[in-house]
């Protein structure tokens, strides 16, 4: 029954598949342009210890990823831990005590909830002061943002992905529109993008089309898997400054760092992203024909122009979300005999499943689910090193949650 519903599937979704392939075509060329232009070698992948000073693959890496956002500078490190804190660092390098910060897109993602305003030392207790725009019908509100930044506003943040919420991921189209009416009213106001799994979904980055700054992690689209930790930071050269003082000193900046054995995994890594990122749109694609066919309610669609890589299976009810992320644990190559718990989870306010077999702790660029409990027991699907395997991984869990009809 599965393997006749797989066929199906697969079926419909050749049009959206040679999609994808064009798009990783078209990031294949940025990288490797790049990559040439630049005169990567060998020279670049030593590692370094100590302060690291003079690193040249850690200098030319940062001068990569500056040439594939379009932007002035780029600070690429594994001294960020993770996506979170490339984030919350972009915002306190750019933010000082009295100023204002905004999110355009709803409440985000729930780690910044805690950077914001509840953590201790959040930008909060250092007296910077938080709105939000509240989406409508999970869209953002455009015709609202002229009215809602004002002149003390000093950085919009503005999420690319859906995060964990049934709303559609952005497209760079949008995210244009939104960096452009922000400008409008006041050109001071700088724009973050949370770039998390947006990188290489389309041909084009949020920087070349109006943001000041983008942030992620290189344990997601990025880092094509082989990168073993780390984030990054793009945009224009003052802020990325201000961040990297931020990271490690004021007046240490972005000239100290050691990489400690990871420079060719960021490397390699990078010149594989967008093909592990078609490969993982290839899963969302699939799981989305699977599940609806099952009856489940589901976002994006299967031929859905995708803003991110993440898949969003709405499964009613917690006993089903447990299920589902069991089954992805147990056709993963690493810990597939883990039974995965909802636990509380640091930065997070519900509790939260997740499966992750993965060769990269918790990295989700392999084929994960996760889910705070919370309504509507949404599973959030991504990633997938390779199609064959997210495949295999969809259809188990398909097979556990079973027909919704
Ligand atoms: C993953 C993610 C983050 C950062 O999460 P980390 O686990 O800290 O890397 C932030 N925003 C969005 C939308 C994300 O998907």
């Amino acid at each position: 029954m599965l393997s006749d519903l797989k066929r199906e599937v697969l079926i419909e979704a050749a049009d959206s598949f040679r999609r994808v392939e064009d798009v990783s075509e078209f990031n294949t060329r940025k990288v490797l342009s790049a990559m040439r232009r630049l005169k990567v070698s060998d020279a670049h992948f030593k590692t370094s210890t100590g302060y690291a000073y003079g690193d040249i693959g850690r200098d030319k890496l940062d001068e990569i990823f500056a040439d594939i956002f379009k932007a002035e500078a780029a600070l690429v490190r594994t001294q960020f831990v993770s996506g979170t804190h490339a984030l919350a660092t972009a915002m306190f390098g750019v933010l000082r005590p009295a100023d204002e910060l905004v999110s355009l897109t709803g409440t985000p993602y729930d780690t910044l909830q805690t950077v914001i305003s509840h953590g201790r030392g959040s930008l909060k207790e250092f007296g910077i002061t938080y709105r939000e725009l509240p989406l409508i019908d999970g869209k953002v509100d455009i015709a609202a943002i002229k009215n809602f930044i004002t002149s003390k506003t000093r950085l919009a943040l503005i999420q690319r992905s859906r995060g964990y919420s049934m709303r559609s991921a952005l497209t760079v189209d949008d995210i244009a529109t939104i960096c452009a009416a922000v400008k409008a009213v006041n050109p001071n106001c700088a724009t973050l993008v949370d770039n998390c799994y947006g990188e290489f979904v389309e041909t084009r980055e949020p920087i070349e089309v109006g943001a000041d700054l983008a942030a992620g992690s290189l344990i997601k689209n990025i880092g094509g898997g082989l990168a073993p930790t780390g984030g990054y930071i793009v945009g224009r050269r003052d802020l990325v400054e201000a961040a990297a003082n931020r990271l490690t000193a004021p007046g240490l900046g972005n000239e100290l760092g050691a990489s400690l054995g990871t420079p060719r995994l960021l490397y390699q890594g990078l010149f594989v992203a967008p093909h592990v990122t078609a490969q993982a749109l290839k899963g969302a694609i699939f799981a989305a024909g699977i599940f609806k066919r099952l009856g489940y309610r589901i976002s994006p669609q299967p031929d859905e122009l995708r803003g991110d890589i993440i898949q969003a299976i709405e499964l009613g009810n917690s006993a089903r979300l447990i299920k589902f992320c069991r089954a992805i644990q147990n056709f993963s190559p690493v810990d597939s005999f883990a039974a995965p718990e909802p636990w509380d989870m640091p930065g997070y306010d519900d509790q939260v499943i997740m499966a992750a077999g993965t060769f990269v702790q918790g990295a989700s660029i392999e084929l994960s689910a996760d889910a705070p409990l919370r309504e509507p027991f949404a599973v959030y699907l991504q990633g997938g090193l390779t199609f064959e395997h997210a495949a295999i991984g969809i259809l188990s869990a398909a097979e556990a949650v079973g027909n919704l009809k």
